[in-house]
């Protein structure tokens, strides 16, 4: 193995990325060296290339960009047992600190010293990536890795959405990208009555509609109240999943749920907004933060949900070559794109 590798690197602080020679990772004791095969671009990975406020404030400048991938173990640190080399993988890209009382009570995903793999820490858009052996979920055959490159975005989805009991519920998702509809398809595989997706994007509704059994609603134009009429709903959505980040969405979900609702919130507005909170205190409604996936929990859900069914993949609408990564940044700015992978091999 040659000690370099090709890596999508954010080499200056302005816009864009540049694909480099970096050299291999060293790996410590208690660490893997996984080949990276497939990586999925996600959102913050645009503003990362955009380089915005929040990237600014955020990423160290230079640093290997990219937290979705599958790839397979090509070395094993001194300490790592239990893993072999070949396995192929993916992995949890919050790197987490085993310190804090959330840590140490099992409780990962709530620990306040977690770095994101390709946001703080060199990340999975490289030929090699550095992983500590803790982070790493195995793959078994069934899922390939294309769809092992977009576990991290599913768990998301599959976190969000597994945040309250959706048996035979009905279900509003606000906002139709890849996390939103991938949340739509779990909704539906876990039993809920009514599924409806909002967006004001009817490309990305015409693709909701072809990953999973979902009744697409364009509030740009359509009017949701019309259309509870027409499902026979009494009072509104049980379960809200906001997944756009907008204002106006997070509104309108308050607006259409029922008294008690539930609402799993995992957008992100981009800073302070107005929210009529009287509106949720007389409508007793419950909000719940959703931030990354639960480590493990979600993995090992969203892999037996993947192993019993759950079918994802054509969220997939783009598929690159690494070299060709600017055409998939395009693919994914121009906003009518699902997820875009890009091949490594
Ligand atoms: P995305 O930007 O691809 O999709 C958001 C969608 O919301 C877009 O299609 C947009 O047209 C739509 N939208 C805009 N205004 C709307 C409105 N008024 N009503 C309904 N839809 C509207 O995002 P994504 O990659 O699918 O991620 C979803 C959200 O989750 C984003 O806000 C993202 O930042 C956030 N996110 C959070 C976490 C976390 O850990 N909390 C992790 C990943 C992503
Ligand atoms: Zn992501």
């Amino acid at each position: 193995m040659s000690n370099e590798m090709k890596a999508l690197v954010k080499a200056k602080p302005e816009e864009g990325l540049w694909m480099e020679r970096r050299p291999v990772p060293e790996i410590g004791p208690d660490d893997v060296l996984i080949r990276i095969n497939k990586t999925g671009i996600c959102g913050t990975d645009i503003h990362i290339w955009n380089w915005d406020e929040w990237a600014k404030r955020t990423v160290p400048v230079p640093l290997v960009t990219g937290h979705e991938f599958a790839g397979e173990i090509v070395e094993l640190g001194r300490d790592v047992r239990d893993l072999k080399i070949g396995q192929r993988c993916s992995g949890e890209g919050h790197l987490i600190g085993h310190q804090s009382r959330q840590s140490r009570s099992g409780k990962f995903h709530l620990d306040p010293e977690t770095r994101g793999i390709g946001v703080n820490e060199q990340g999975a858009f490289a030929e090699y990536l550095r992983l500590p052996a803790f982070n790493v979920v195995p793959l078994p055959d069934e899922i390939d890795d294309e769809i092992g490159a977009i576990l991290d975005p599913l768990g998301n989805a599959v976190h969000t959405a597994l945040s309250f009991d959706l048996i035979g519920e009905d279900v509003l998702i606000t906002g139709a990208g890849p996390i939103g509809i991938m949340a739509a398809a779990v909704a539906r595989h876990v039993g809920a009555r009514h599924v409806v997706i909002t967006d004001v994007n009817q490309a990305r509704l015409d693709l909701a509609a072809e990953v999973t059994d979902v009744l697409p609603v364009n509030v740009a134009t359509q009017d949701l109240k019309e259309v509870e009429g027409k499902l026979k709903m009494q009072q509104g959505f049980d379960v809200g999943m906001e997944m756009s980040g907008n204002q106006a969405a997070l509104d309108q979900m308050v607006e259409n749920m029922v008294m008690g609702g539930r609402i799993a919130m995992l957008g992100i507005p981009p800073g302070k907004s107005p929210v009529d909170w009287s509106r949720i205190v007389f409508k007793a409604i419950t909000i719940k933060g959703v931030y990354g996936r639960e480590i493990f929990e979600t993995w090992y859900k969203m892999i037996a949900m993947l192993q019993n069914g759950l079918d994802i993949r054509k969220v997939i609408t783009h598929r690159f070559k690494v070299d060709e990564f600017e055409d998939g940044f395009a693919a994914m700015k121009s906003g009518l794109s699902g997820k875009v992978v890009l091949d490594w091999r």
